[in-house]
This record gives C-alpha cells, structure tokens and sequence, in this order.
C-alpha cells in the first residue's frame, strides 16, 4: 500500500463537530494556507483520479520556486481550490487530499536538523480540547512520513504567513494554468495580519468567494 494512502486509512482528519466549528469561523484559513504537496504526492493524487501527472498538473497544480532553485508543488495559488466543489461546499478529493490540508491546525517549525509538530494556535479547532486531542494523533503519523527535513525548511519560509490573495490572483491571471512563481513574488503579497472573513456570495462575479478549507 502506498504510504500516503496508508495515511489517508488511518486520520480521517474529519467529522461533523469539526465542520460546525469551521462554519462558525468562516473558513479563515483559506487566507492564510497555500496548500503544499508532499514529495510523491502528485503522482499519489493522479493516481488515485485516474489522470497522467501531467493532466493533474495543469488542473490542480503551480509551483513555488524556492530562492535555492528547489521546485515546490502546491495547489493553484490567488484562486479557489479546483478541489472544492462550490455547491456541496465539499472537498471532493476528501479521501486523498493533501496530506497537509488533512491535518490541519498541525503545522510544523524547523530548528537546526529537527521539525516540530504542533496546534496552530490560531485555529478555532485547537481551542477544543477533544478536537486538540485528535489532530494531536496525527503527529506520530506525519513524523513516520519519509519526508526530507530540505522540504520542511522550504515550506517554513511562507506557510505561516497571511496573504493578500486578490494580489495574489493578479499574478496569478498574468501567468498560465500550470506556472512557475518564485518565492518572492509569493512574499510580496505578505500582509500583517489576517482580516475578519465570512463566507458569502460575490453577486458581482457570482461565484463562491471564500471557502471552507481542511475539513471536508
Ligand atoms: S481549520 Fe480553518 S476554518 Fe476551521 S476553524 Fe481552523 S482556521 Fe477556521
Ligand atoms: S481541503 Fe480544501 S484546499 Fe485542500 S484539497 Fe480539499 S478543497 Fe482544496
């Protein structure tokens, strides 16, 4: 069994308590996560949808280019996730999805050759202590994952960050389905602080503007 699908079997990451729980806070995380893929975890998701990697890319996909040249996939940035069906408010790659998306409020922190696990205290979930208890099982989990401590030390350099995401989607409208966008130009959409959100209909646009992120 592939390591990531063995991961998937064993943290749901889910229930309806905790969907309640993202309802009441709007979906804020959605500001502040761009939603990076494991090493392997295209080629898992692919799979798992039946699409070459090349196919998954161009729908799912942009990259980050590290200051170092390392490429990083992460899921479409300055956009809704292609993932989330508008509807249902549902996640539709639920039993797949980036192991990252799953385990959120578990981040992480890098000192010197050692990454630390913890509850995003930010997060609304971490205020519960059940909830707390429960995200807390997947760190065992995430720390048997044979992932390099390189791509810990990347993703470290803009995960907890907040950004401005319309800035964002004006990068995002100059460049192609499947682009290349370099750390800086990621970290010059940085803002100080995350805004108060809310889920609502854009009427201009007609289209879902903020989404439930993490929790489907
Ligand atoms: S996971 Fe996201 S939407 Fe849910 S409570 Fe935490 S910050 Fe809010
Ligand atoms: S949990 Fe949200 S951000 Fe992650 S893949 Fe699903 S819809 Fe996309």
């Amino acid at each position: 069994m592939h390591v990531y699908e063995r991961f998937h079997k064993m943290f749901s990451g889910v229930n309806e308590n905790t969907f309640k729980t993202c309802r009441t806070c709007g979906g804020a995380c959605e500001h502040n996560k761009i939603g990076t893929l494991l090493p392997g975890e295209k080629e898992y998701m692919a799979k798992e949808m039946g699409l070459s990697v090349s196919e998954f890319e161009v729908r799912y996909l942009d990259i980050l280019r590290m200051d170092d040249g390392t490429l990083l996939h992460v899921l479409k940035l300055g956009k809704l996730c292609s993932f989330l069906n508008k509807e249902t408010e549902e996640c539709e790659c639920r039993n797949f999805k980036p192991i990252f998306c799953k385990v959120y409020p578990v981040v992480f922190t890098v000192e010197v050759d050692k990454v630390n696990f913890t509850i995003d205290n930010w997060c609304k979930l971490s205020r519960n202590e059940v909830f707390r208890n429960y995200f807390e099982t997947a760190i065992p989990l995430l720390s048997s994952l044979p992932i390099p401590i390189e791509w810990f030390r990347h993703v470290v350099s803009y995960d907890n960050l907040f950004f401005d995401y319309n800035k964002l989607e004006k990068y995002r409208n100059r460049k192609k389905r499947y682009e290349i966008f370099s750390l800086e130009e990621i970290l010059d959409t940085e803002k100080a602080e995350i805004e108060n959100t809310s889920l609502f209909i854009d009427p201009t646009f007609g289209r879902l503007t903020l989404n439930f992120e993490n929790f489907y």
